[in-house]
């Protein structure tokens, strides 16, 4: 225990260091051992709670929403707040036709399925969501998994395994992408984000080598809410052979019900269009939906699908009933964008970098981790609630708040978050 203790002494942590970091500061220091990372890790974390400064595990005591009672992982202050964290677009956890389709499909089916869609775990509802999901994402059939990670997870791990394939991918592309074709053991590269000269040239240079390359991008970014050119991708196969796999988790249900592929009318050059339930639909679940015949490949190459258990019945009623809110309520959608814009365009008034988004994905580019942290905890005691986006998610440089516009929140409560960030901006000379 001593020597951890030195150990860790050595490292000399300051309270605004990057908890993603302390792994790589370990090594660099010679310090490799598991025991004394998750020492350090611990320490740190220890440190920043007493700071004040602990930006993650905060959670909402009363359910996620635009405003509500948030307490602090850090202080254990509770505070009514203004709620940005939340992925729900739409604010459909709350809608009263979501909730009792919810309720019914419980009372009927029960809590859970108990075993993998292979195994006879899916129910009718599982049935009609492959159905529907399908006719949505405008593809031949669709292969369902218990979340968004995992369909990445078992997907992309299925389909690129062994040394004949190659993947290139979006610099940004979110961690369930990278983790399955890692996974996979295959060949890979990273190009510049939405950079189409180095994904061509890396095209170029390496696709005649494999047997099977894909390119696998988000049509919109998690960290930064911008659109992916999926047109111009698709114009790249005519040159280039590959498979296109595109992550709709924050277009599905906003851009069109069926995502950006389908609002582009690229559904058909795009051979795996893979979407997210905890999203848009307020739920919990993944999808992938492509060719009758890779289903068949991956309802047996695909780990996450063939041995995890299906998504539950309760999961299931709420994604059909979200579908049918977002197809017969376009005002909803409409009011979300509303909604972006106005935030857009409050935040950039008082001069801060929303960067070249228009999604409802709002980040507010800080750039110092210090600074970063120490905003982040006078936002809390402000009554806004929000992530600060660090290291790894994005890079060192690029460390930033992020807020989720939902249709439920309301024009005051962005008044009320604007007006926050704007005296702390200016006090911590970041606008
Ligand atoms: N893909 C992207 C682009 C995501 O942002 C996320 C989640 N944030 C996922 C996949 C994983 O989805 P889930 O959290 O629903 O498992």
């Amino acid at each position: 225990m001593d020597a951890i203790n030195t150990s860790i002494t050595q490292l000399q942590l300051a309270d605004t260091d990057q908890i993603g970091l302390i792994r790589k500061r370990c090594t660099d220091q010679g310090i490799v051992s598991v025991s004394e990372i998750a020492e350090a890790c611990e320490a740190l974390r220890q440190k920043q709670v007493a700071a004040g400064l602990w930006c993650y595990e905060n959670y909402t005591e009363s359910g996620s929403h635009s405003e509500g009672l948030v307490k602090s992982a850090a202080s254990s202050a509770s505070r009514h707040s203004v709620i940005w964290p939340i992925n729900h677009y739409l604010g459909l956890n709350r809608h009263p036709e979501v909730i009792q389709a919810t309720i019914q499909a419980l009372q009927k089916y029960g809590t859970g399925c108990g075993t993998s869609a292979m195994s006879g775990g899916h129910n009718q509802l599982h049935k009609d969501l492959e159905h529907r999901l399908a006719h949505i994402l405008r593809k031949e059939t669709a292969i369902l998994f218990p979340t968004g990670y995992s369909a990445n997870l078992g997907a992309i791990s299925g389909l690129t395994k062994g040394s004949d394939s190659f993947v290139l991918f979006d610099r940004e592309c979110h961690a369930s992408i990278i983790d399955g074709f890692r996974l996979s053991g295959c060949k890979f590269l990273p190009f510049r984000h939405n950079d189409m000269a180095d994904l061509e040239e890396k095209l170029r240079n390496h696709s005649q080598n494999y047997a099977n390359v894909f390119v696998i991008v988000e049509s919109v970014y998690s960290m930064s809410g911008k659109e992916a050119p999926l047109r111009e991708i698709v114009q790249l196969k005519q040159r280039y052979p590959f498979y296109f796999f595109v992550d709709e988790a924050h277009a599905f249900g906003l851009y069109d019900v069926g995502g950006l592929c389908r609002k582009l009318g690229v559904s058909d050059e795009v051979d795996f269009v893979m979407t997210t339930f905890s999203k848009s639909t307020a739920s919990i679940g993944g999808v992938v939906a492509t060719s009758r015949a890779f289903k068949s490949m991956l309802q047996v190459e695909a780990s996450s699908h063939v041995f995890q258990a299906t998504l539950t019945p309760p999961d299931a009623a709420t994604i059909l009933a979200a579908l049918d809110v977002i197809e017969k309520t376009p005002e909803l959608v409409q009011s979300l964008w509303d909604k972006t814009a106005y935030l857009r365009q409050a935040f950039a008034q008082h001069g801060f970098d929303t960067g070249k988004g228009v999604s409802p994905i709002v980040p507010v580019y800080i750039r110092d981790s210090a600074t970063l942290l120490q905003m982040g905890r006078e936002m809390f005691k402000h009554g806004i609630f929000t992530t600060a986006i660090t290291f790894p998610a994005v890079k060192h440089s690029e460390v930033r708040f992020r807020f989720i516009v939902n249709a439920s929140h309301t024009y005051e409560q962005m008044d009320q978050t604007v007006a926050v960030m704007a005296e702390l901006g200016k006090k911590f000379g970041v606008i």
